[in-house]
């Protein structure tokens, strides 16, 4: 397994404090009407995207800051620590439309999209999972048939984060008609105000309420041969690139949201008076606090090492997987555990761990449910001792 040195640049520390700043001073006062509008406010993200919060991996060149995928686990975590949904549209926007376009795009494509999806002037969706496949994603029936032209997509797209609001879709399609495996696929570029793209009605979630996921349908959607993103039959091939750097991302996400459960258990602990004194006077609540800390410091390094492997050009997969698995399932159990020491007051929406907690179950399910990721786990280990 790779360890990195991940220690933060001066310039990715200041932009840390600066995602910080906004989150305190945008998010946090607001999170929890967003969760009941279940919206985030479009000027919200116009003001992420003027901070260069959604241009973290985009290269200087296409007006991004280049920090890499280090630099997109840093971001995301800042902003989840008080809401889940918002980091969430980054990490649909950036980490999968936009990384989707910078992996597999070619030059055009990436001086015509990438400079705007990294100031947020136009926002970006990304299309794999299904109705009836999610997990199973290589099993997809959205087709893209030859036209004189270019392209004509018909199929189903479902669970769509950002839809509500995006500009442009990468779209995951069946380019070899009645054939399975991996190399039967492509992405596309779709742009929302093509005839055929119809934006359906965001589902009643759980958590993550304030973020959208809609289903996107494609009707005889026609597309230019140019709008091809990548290699003929490469798409899914793409997919799971971007899905191995989301791991991160989804990792981070769930380290934020585990933060934020951690230091609201710290603050009520020190603040509520049990027998005579503060409840972290207790040791039953300072062995329960230690234990949530321990976790939360221990899924971020595992997130910071695997994103160092993808920026440094040698992507540990299974180290990614690893980071996800255990950040995902973490922040689940210290969000418990905050309600736990919460507790009446932690059965109600007057304290933001309960909306924290709903937010993180999402992570064990998004970009490779906990089942998936142990598979690849399992199945990396054996390929790793076969290499020797
Ligand atoms: C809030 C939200 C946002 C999302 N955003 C997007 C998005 O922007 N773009 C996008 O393309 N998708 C998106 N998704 C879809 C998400 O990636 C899928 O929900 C996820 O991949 C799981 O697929 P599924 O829901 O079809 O579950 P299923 O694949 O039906 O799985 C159901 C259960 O069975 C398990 N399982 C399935 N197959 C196996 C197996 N072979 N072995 C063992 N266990 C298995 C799974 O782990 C899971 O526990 C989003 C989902 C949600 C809930």
């Amino acid at each position: 397994m790779a360890t990195m040195n991940f220690e933060l640049t001066e310039d990715l520390a200041a932009f840390r404090d600066l995602a910080r700043k906004f989150a305190e001073e945008q998010i946090a006062p607001h999170a929890r009407k967003w969760d009941d509008e279940k919206w985030i406010p479009d000027e919200v993200i116009q003001a992420m995207g003027q901070a260069g919060l959604l241009g973290v991996t985009v290269p200087e060149q296409f007006g991004g800051s280049g920090q890499g995928l280090l630099g997109m686990t840093v971001i995301v975590e800042e902003i989840a620590r008080w809401c889940g949904a918002t980091a969430l549209f980054i990490a649909a926007h950036s980490g999968l439309c936009t990384t989707h376009i910078r992996l597999a795009g070619n030059e055009q494509q990436q001086a015509e999209w990438l400079p705007k999806l990294a100031t947020g002037e136009v926002i970006g969706s990304w299309c794999l999972s299904e109705p009836e496949c999610g997990t199973d994603a290589e099993a997809l029936t959205t087709r893209a048939e030859k036209t004189a032209n270019g392209w004509k997509l018909n199929g189903s797209k479902f669970w769509i984060t950002n839809a509500k609001r995006a500009g442009v879709f990468v779209v995951m399609a069946r380019t070899e008609i009645g054939k399975r495996g991996a190399r039967t696929i492509s992405g596309f570029i779709v742009e929302r105000d093509r005839p055929g793209v119809i934006i359906g009605e965001p589902e009643d979630k759980m958590g993550m309420r304030a973020s959208d996921t809609v289903p996107v349908n494609f009707e005889n959607c026609e597309i230019p041969e140019e709008n091809l993103c990548g290699n003929l039959n490469e798409g899914y091939i793409d997919a799971l690139r971007v899905l191995d750097r989301g791991r991160c991302t989804i990792g981070s996400l769930s380290v934020g949201l585990g933060r934020g459960c951690l230091e609201e258990a710290i603050k009520y602990a020190a603040e509520r008076q049990s027998m005579g004194k503060p409840l972290h006077g207790h040791q039953a609540i300072q062995l329960k606090l230690a234990d949530m800390e321990t976790q939360v410091e221990v899924a971020r390094i595992l997130v910071r090492q695997a994103a160092c492997t993808h920026d440094a050009g040698t992507p540990d997969k299974q180290l990614s997987s690893i980071a996800k698995l255990y950040a995902s399932e973490m922040a689940s159990r210290v969000g418990w555990e905050s309600i736990q020491i919460h507790g009446g007051a932690g059965y109600t929406k007057d304290v933001c761990v309960e909306r924290l907690v709903r937010d993180a179950k999402l992570c064990e399910i998004g970009e490779g449910s906990s089942e998936v990721q142990r598979m690849l786990i399992a199945r990396g280990e054996y390929a790793r001792r076969a290499a020797g």
